[in-house]
């Protein structure tokens, strides 16, 4: 199977939101705490060597990432959804960003602030960018929510559900499976 090109604005979100997911032995944390969210984002080049995360820029990091989670997820839960949307937004009433001109035709949006205030505003910018081109609604959240990991869906006609057919889709369709067989019929 041909490799599906990702774009790096939605990688970095998938990147982000994958910072965690799955539920006890699965479970995944990259940022169980500010430290290791600092030393997290050093290793990446996100921020600077000398760049610091507060613990109120944990705080407004992890209520993103599990925000921009639920949005992702488009479950049908209206109260949910609004408030992702308003802790979104609340988080982005602080985000600074810029049109720069690469080129031409070449716009992106780009930070104006350093630090952690730079990483918010780049992973807002990535989510704007992969909005207006269409990518965002390829950007889900696994259905077996046990799992919740962040995927790409590259499929033709954008109907994946699960982040592996192999793995979660294998373990979903099994319980699936044990339930009808266990339903009296
Ligand atoms: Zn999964």
């Amino acid at each position: 199977m041909r490799a599906v090109e990702i774009v790096p604005e939605a990688s970095l979100i998938i990147e982000v939101v994958n910072t965690r997911y799955g539920q006890q032995k699965r479970l995944l944390d990259a940022w169980p705490g500010r430290t290791a969210m600092e030393n997290w984002l050093r290793e990446r080049g996100l921020i600077a060597a000398t760049d610091i995360v507060s613990d109120g820029d944990y705080r407004r990091a992890i209520a993103l990432r599990e925000a921009l989670r639920t949005s992702l997820r488009r479950a049908n839960d209206a109260e949910a959804m609004v408030e992702a949307i308003s802790t979104i937004n609340h988080v982005a009433d602080h985000t600074l960003l810029r049109v720069q001109f690469t080129d031409v035709e070449q716009v992106q949006l780009a930070p104006e602030s350093n630090g952690f205030d730079g990483v918010i505003a780049r992973l807002l910018a990535a989510v704007f960018t992969c909005s207006i081109m269409g990518t965002l609604a390829r950007i889900k959240i696994c259905q077996n929510h046990a799992c919740s990991r962040a995927f790409y869906d590259g499929s033709k006609n954008q109907s994946a559900v699960w982040c592996s057919t192999r793995g979660c889709g294998n373990r979903m369709h099994a319980r699936t499976y044990r339930q009808q067989k266990k339903a009296p019929t």
